[in-house]
């Protein structure tokens, strides 16, 4: 279950499976990343800052975003990974953060091995499988079993907002996920949250966390790409490795 906590001060979303760990999605009260709303570049500066001090990490693990199945297992001495959407991570001095404005969010975490994943998943991302991608990489390189893993699907755009024509309908739904769409009209309405929970168990996850909420709807609390016209901030998954 997923529920609104307070970070000293700081609203941000959490799931119950995840209570007592760093694992969270920030909202528009605890911007990290201004994108294209530059006039929030200070606040986001500020906000970083912030969370290290908060958390006592290092420093940041991140990456530029390209919506693609790219997946780094993240290196000890390197912090930025160009073209990736996915980062795998044990190293408990630095946090993860992937940012996000519509696209869905995915947290992967074994408290048992102490090893975390986050994902971005756009459509794109989600058509190429990149949820479930990182969760094989993972159960392989790390040796994991998937029961092990806990996945949270955070706040995303949802079926009641994400429309499309036949073009992405076509590269997202085949005859295994016939149920996660409505069609209105020559109009998709597509649950990439579902698409992507339908991947995470395909590798043997059961353990799964799915938000409810849209990011379009609920635009006062999160950023939206498509209600924003583009012109917005980003909101972000935020993974913190537990000290052992
Ligand atoms: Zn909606």
């Amino acid at each position: 279950m997923f529920y609104f906590d307070n970070f000293y001060g700081k609203k941000i979303l959490k799931s119950s499976l995840l209570s007592d760990y760093d694992c969270f999605f920030t909202t528009r009260e605890f911007v990290l990343t201004c994108a294209d709303r530059m006039d929030l570049k200070e606040e986001a500066n500020t906000n970083r800052q912030f969370l290290l001090d908060k958390l006592s990490a290092k420093g940041f693990i991140t990456a530029k975003q390209i919506h693609s199945d790219n997946i780094e297992t993240v290196k000890e001495d390197k912090s930025f990974y160009d073209n990736t959407d996915a980062l795998i991570s044990s190293n408990p001095d630095s946090i993860m953060v992937l940012n996000y404005a519509d696209c869905t969010p995915v947290i992967l975490y074994s408290k048992k091995d102490n090893i975390a994943a986050v994902i971005h998943a756009g459509w794109r991302g989600t058509a190429k499988n990149i949820a479930k991608k990182t969760s094989l990489k993972m159960q392989k390189d790390f040796n994991i079993k998937p029961e092990n893993i806990i996945a949270l699907i955070g706040p995303a755009i949802g079926k009641c907002c994400f429309e499309t024509n036949e073009d992405v309908f076509s590269q997202l739904v085949n005859s295994d996920s016939y149920d996660v769409y409505t069609k209105k009209g020559d109009k998709y309405y597509i649950d990439l949250k579902l698409l992507n929970k339908y991947q995470l168990e395909n590798t043997g996850i059961k353990n799964i966390d799915i938000c409810d909420y849209c990011t379009f709807c609920m635009s006062d609390i999160f950023f939206s790409y498509r209600k924003e016209k583009g012109v917005t901030a980003r909101h972000s998954a935020v993974v913190k490795i537990k000290r052992g």
